[in-house]
């Protein structure tokens, strides 16, 4: 079913001139003066007013982004598995006692905004926002393989980790039952 919103001057003063950005890369099709625009011109003191749709979602698309906004990803592929990796290399790309992430196929993500990389090994890079610091990514071209940071998901409650890696480095406090495989390096899968 359809969805269809009048975000108008709401989306606007939120995201500012990024509305129409945000609205296509959400899988919708701006329009700016579709409707009511004689009146929205009349109030608008150079406001914009424009409706906005949500197509009905059919691609289970995966969809993130940083803490400011800036940066947004997206890939409608099915994830290569979604690991829990407690490597202390992930905890400091991180900041966080384990990286939980979404790996899915390189070649099946856009992103968009100011994102840096850091190689953090000959065959790894890291993805953060430059703007707001938010880690996103671990990208694994060799493999066409990218993690996506689980704490950076639109909807971060889409996935669970099923394996848990390089449990070697777990930080001591942590304490895990949900009965999925622990392995002290990396999957033997
Ligand atoms: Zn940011
Ligand atoms: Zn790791």
């Amino acid at each position: 079913m359809s969805q269809q919103f009048l975000w108008s001057i709401k989306i606007r003063s939120r995201f500012g001139r990024r509305a129409p950005e945000i609205c296509s890369e959400a899988g919708a099709i701006w329009g700016i003066g579709i409707a009511n625009s004689r009146s929205s011109r009349s109030v608008g003191k150079g406001r914009r007013r424009g409706l906005c749709w949500i197509m009905p979602d059919t691609t289970n698309e995966i969809v993130g982004g940083c803490l400011c906004g800036a940066c947004r990803y997206t890939t409608s592929a099915e994830p290569i598995n979604v690991q829990a990796c407690h490597c202390h290399e992930c905890q400091k790309a991180t900041g966080a006692p384990l990286y939980a992430r979404v790996l899915v196929p390189l070649d099946s993500v856009r992103m968009s905004g100011p994102i840096g990389w850091f190689r953090s090994s000959p065959e790894l890079r890291r993805g953060f926002c430059t703007n707001c610091g938010t880690s996103l990514f671990s990208e694994r071209a060799s493999a066409n393989a990218i993690g996506l940071t689980m704490g950076s998901l639109d909807e971060p409650d889409a996935f669970a980790p099923t394996e848990h890696i390089w449990t070697s480095g777990m930080q001591a406090w942590l304490k895990f039952d949900d009965g999925f495989p622990q392995y002290p390096a990396a999957s033997p899968v």
